[in-house]
């Protein structure tokens, strides 16, 4: 086909009806697939299910050579195979699972020309003998899917990632796509840093998901609540997920010892149990699948009803994206937490052994978990603000926050004192330094930075709460009084919202948090 037919409108929504079956582009699908076409880096940030995966097949099909697909995991790779394959796309993977005579003729058909998409998983894509292989094909494209694995402030660091593209660099000019469902703006940055793609068109799309339900419960009776909360939901499709595998059995075998029609799911069991229970929720002969977060990746269940965390997840993407597997359908769903300040604990002892950046990475994602949890401000709009996107709707009408509000305080001198303490500290202070300044703490590290001697030190002593006062401080930053610095997540600036709030100061409620403490915390 001659180049005019294949990038012009009419052909690409013909290839999209006749290859998929399709009607109508997504989104921005459409727009994206203009963008590779004409050779352009492209950065596409999306919710799962949104459809990514068609804008980098599409335009893989329509076009000359090969698109490379670099995908981090083996397991998934086979699928979208077979599913490209079963549509009649020629795709073919390469990894480590091959044998060399079947990565040979791979190999060879790539070289041909015959294959459209070819996936690779990143340590085979850095193995010498396949750049090599990979210089003498016709590269269209090459698209990096879940490309926040090449961020370490992420939540799924792959060093391999980081090699990337110093090798598409020795493949010759080629354009690149790059994937991925969850990206703070400091992961976003670090991508396009990672891969040279300054000047690549971001594609981003909302990451509100309307029909999900938020709640945050105590951790108390917190096993009797699930029974009565499952039952609320009777014979619909669920996944609780555990922090361990220990807790998987525990919970599983309640759950069916009370009559409920549940499995377990996670990496220590035997394969074929494992995917006997996954195949049979699936297929609806199991209610409710009890598992660590090894269950769910591409796993594509429309109509999961609810999404449980009965242990507190490690990070709030990990959680976006945990209960994101609820209402792919579009349809009213339930994403519930049980929380107590005893997981947070737990979950950092796990982090003892990691090397120093990496565990105050992990401890960093870990205080904003547990700050999302006691919370009292809309769910929705922490889950947003985390991705960088403003909701401004007051009432979001789907979570425990919105539909049952705690009281309200009037915060306009404590948010004043914040973004005082913010500015004097010049914008270089993490939540725990701005708290001790403004109650007047006199801390070693306050004092070797004379900030003793700033105005805003102690102003804010009448309210001794250290705890208030770093709630009120999350609050002036959701609020976006404050912004956090992109390179340095855990640093405070202050917004032009707040410059403007300081020269004119106005009534502005805050709320107080919800008190999850360590004790009294009963599981049973
Ligand atoms: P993501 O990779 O963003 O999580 P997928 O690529 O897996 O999402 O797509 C999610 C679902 O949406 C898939 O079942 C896919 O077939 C479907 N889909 C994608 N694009 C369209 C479209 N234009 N029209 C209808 N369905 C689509
Ligand atoms: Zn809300």
């Amino acid at each position: 086909p001659g180049e005019m037919e294949t990038t012009s409108e009419v052909s690409l929504k013909d290839s999209l009806k006749r290859v998929f079956g399709y009607d109508n582009f997504r989104g921005k699908q459409e727009e994206i697939i203009h963008n590779i076409l004409d050779r352009q880096n492209t950065f596409v940030i999306m919710p799962t299910g949104a459809g990514k995966s068609l804008c980098y097949q599409l335009p893989a099909i329509v076009q000359e050579g090969t698109a490379i697909v670099i995908s981090p995991l083996i397991a998934l790779m086979k699928n979208q195979v077979d599913q490209m394959n079963a549509v009649g796309i020629h795709a073919r993977f390469l990894n480590s699972t091959l044998t060399k005579s079947e990565s040979n003729r791979v190999k060879k058909d790539t070289i041909s020309g015959i294959v459209k998409l070819l996936y690779v998983a990143p340590e085979s894509l850095t193995k010498e003998e396949n750049v090599a292989f990979l210089k003498q094909a016709t590269i269209s494209f090459v698209a990096i899917d879940e490309a926040h694995c090449i961020s370490e402030w992420g939540h799924d660091f792959r060093p391999e990632y980081r090699r990337i593209k110093d090798i598409i660099g020795q493949l010759g000019d080629i354009p690149i796509i790059a994937l991925t469902a969850t990206a703070t703006p400091k992961v976003q940055l670090d991508i396009q840093k990672n891969l040279s793609m300054d000047g690549a068109e971001l594609y981003k799309s909302s990451f509100n998901r309307t029909n999900l339900y938020y709640e945050v419960r105590p951790k108390k009776n917190a096993k009797k609540q699930l029974i009565r909360f499952i039952k609320d939901h009777k014979g619909a499709s669920g996944i609780i997920y555990c922090l361990s595998r220990k807790k998987v059995e525990e919970i599983a075998e309640f759950l069916r010892v009370n009559d409920i029609n549940a499995a377990p799911y996670h990496a220590g069991m035997e394969s074929k149990e494992r995917m006997k229970n996954q195949d049979g929720f699936l297929n609806e002969d199991i209610d409710v699948i009890v598992a660590t977060i090894a269950f769910g990746m591409g796993i594509d269940k429309p109509d999961v009803r609810f999404v449980v965390h009965y242990d507190a997840p490690k990070s709030i993407e990990g959680y976006y994206q945990e209960t994101g597997r609820a209402g792919r359908d579009g349809i009213s769903s339930n994403c519930l937490m049980f929380y107590s300040y005893n997981d947070i604990l737990k979950l950092e002892k796990f982090n003892k052994d990691k090397a120093v950046t990496e565990r105050e990475n992990a401890r960093f994602l870990l205080e904003e978990m547990a700050s999302y949890a006691d919370s009292a401000i809309c769910r929705r709009k922490q889950l947003l603000h985390y991705f960088g996107e403003e909701f401004t709707v007051d009432n979001c009408g789907q979570c425990d926050n919105c539909v049952h509000p705690k009281e309200q305080f009037e915060g306009k001198e404590m948010i004043k004192l914040v973004i005082e303490a913010v500015g004097q500290t010049n914008e270089r202070f993490d939540i725990n330094h701005l708290a001790a300044v403004i109650i007047g703490k006199n801390t070693q590290h306050v004092k070797s930075y004379d900030h003793d001697k700033l105005d805003v030190f102690g102003k804010g002593k009448d309210i001794s709460d250290e705890n208030l006062w770093r709630s009120v401080i999350r609050q002036t930053l959701l609020h976006e009084f404050l912004k956090k610095d992109i390179e340095n997540p855990s640093v405070f600036k202050v917004s032009k919202k707040g410059q403007e709030f300081l020269k004119k100061p106005y009534s502005h409620m805050l709320s107080k948090d919800h008190e999850h403490t360590a004790e009294g915390d009963n599981e049973e």
